[in-house]
């Protein structure tokens, strides 16, 4: 086990620095102790592990896997496991800081933490995938459980990746343990809502972020960057809201309409073409312009640091849903906010995913499952709540969006911190 002393800066500005950024922002707002600052940028445990993999030709191949838990305050440690070639520890230790604010502002009794394994899935049969989330999960087993620290979906992963984790974890213990993981299949103890969950939540609060803004979803207009978990859910929300959603993007292209895209066929074309390029519905649009499209609002749902200090300034939509976790970065957040622009910070307009998330775990915990209605009516509850939290908290302190929510999260870790003590 890596006892690293963590969060140390790279040269290289990435999620992390951002991350880091934001803490020391709402640090200095608390006025908190340095010593509670330093607790907080430091993760509290971190595993980095080898992953090797039998390839279906016979050959052997080895990938890095990783695993940071960030803060155990609040309760277990939760958090995604992605599988992307751009996974490396800074990255997973700045998603699994953001997963304890996320779990502390929506109020869920949870820790944050973060996994990744650096491999291109596509390139990858389904028989190589299975391989490579059983031997990930059994070199981090000893760090995971429902009590623990319990991985969900993220980039690259699906119900089937949590599955394999949670059939490899419960072999190892000698019984099922549903709650090892959630957004696992409905048949295996998943929540129902729980596919749409974070979607539902970025829907959410970008149509309350129209509503404070005095923009009517049906004379409104979005682009939303990423077809993937997120991304698709959202622009389909979206669309049946009556928002035109003009742009889509993914990572092989992006696709305009200014009509509107209709998803429905979208989605079909997706399934059957793997990506959304040469969608007939649409004309094909240069990736990099759906940011900067005459649109009212921006759905980052893909990957992080795309909008940037270069593409802000260009930046024409009035509201920034950030779907994606960490996708606009220090440099750009400032230039938005001078110019205007309302900004929905990632750890408030994606939390849907681990509000369900908590859900499902408190179903499999008890082995008894909730209406879907009932599992949605109590997301948006919460959402909303949060989202009043934070708007009342920014107009009560003079603060962004992102500042205020952070500032919240931070204040309710140390409460726990606070309360719990330090051992010794
Ligand atoms: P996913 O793998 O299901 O989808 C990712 C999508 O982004 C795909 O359509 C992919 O083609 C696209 N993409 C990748 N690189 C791109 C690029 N450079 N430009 C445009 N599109 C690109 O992943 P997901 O679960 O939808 O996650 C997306 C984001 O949302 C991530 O930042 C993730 O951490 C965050 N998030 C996910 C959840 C969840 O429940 N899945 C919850 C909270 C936050």
């Amino acid at each position: 086990m890596n006892a690293s002393a963590g969060a140390s800066a790279s040269a290289v500005h990435g999620p992390l620095q951002d991350a880091q950024a934001q803490l020391a922002e709402a640090v200095e707002h608390l006025k908190c102790p340095p010593g509670l600052h330093e607790m907080l940028a430091m993760p509290r445990r971190e595993l980095m592990v080898a992953v090797p993999l039998r390839r279906d030709d016979g050959s052997t191949a080895v990938y890095s896997g990783y695993r940071v838990q960030h803060n155990f305050s609040r309760g277990p440690a939760k958090g995604g496991l992605r599988f992307s070639t751009a996974v490396d520890l800074d990255e997973v230790r700045a998603l699994a800081m953001w997963m304890t604010w996320k779990c502390a502002l929506v109020d869920v009794p949870y820790g944050g933490a973060k996994g990744g394994v650096a491999i291109e899935p596509r390139d990858h049969s389904i028989g190589e995938l299975e391989r490579v989330t059983r031997r990930y999960t059994s070199e981090i087993l000893p760090i995971i459980g429902p009590g623990t620290d319990v991985p969900a979906p993220d980039i690259g992963t699906d119900e089937q990746t949590m599955a394999w984790i949670m059939d490899t974890f419960s072999v190892a213990k000698g019984h099922t343990v549903p709650g090892v993981v959630t957004g696992k299949p409905i048949a295996l103890g998943g929540s129902l809502g729980r596919a749409s969950a974070t979607s539902r939540g970025v829907a959410h609060v970008a149509l309350m972020a129209m509503a404070s803004r005095g923009l009517e979803p049906t004379t409104a207009s979005a682009a939303v960057q990423g077809f993937g978990k997120v991304g698709r859910g959202a622009a389909r929300l979206l669309a049946e809201s009556g928002v035109t959603v003009r742009a889509i993007s993914d990572v092989d292209g992006a696709i305009f309409a200014p009509d509107g895209i209709d998803i429905t066929r979208l989605g079909a074309h997706v399934d059957r073409e793997g990506t959304v390029v040469g969608f007939d519905g649409a004309q094909p649009l240069d990736p990099a312009d759906l940011l900067t499209l005459d649109i009212d609002v921006l759905v980052p749902a893909a990957i992080e640091g795309v909008i940037t200090e270069a593409n802000a300034p260009h930046v024409r939509a009035s509201i920034v849903v950030e779907g994606a976790n960490g996708p606009t970065t220090q440099a750009a957040d400032a230039i938005l906010t001078d110019r205007g622009v309302l900004v929905v910070p990632d750890i408030l307009a994606n939390a849907g995913g681990v509000i369900v998330s908590y859900f499902e775990w408190v179903q499999s915990n008890q082995a008894y499952q909730w209406r879907e209605s009932e599992v949605n009516e109590r997301l948006e509850e919460k959402m909303t709540a949060a989202w009043h939290d934070v708007v009342d908290y920014a107009g009560a302190h003079g603060l962004t969006y992102r500042q205020a929510a952070t500032s919240l999260a931070v204040r309710r870790v140390l409460e726990a911190h606070d309360l719990r003590g330090l051992y010794p």
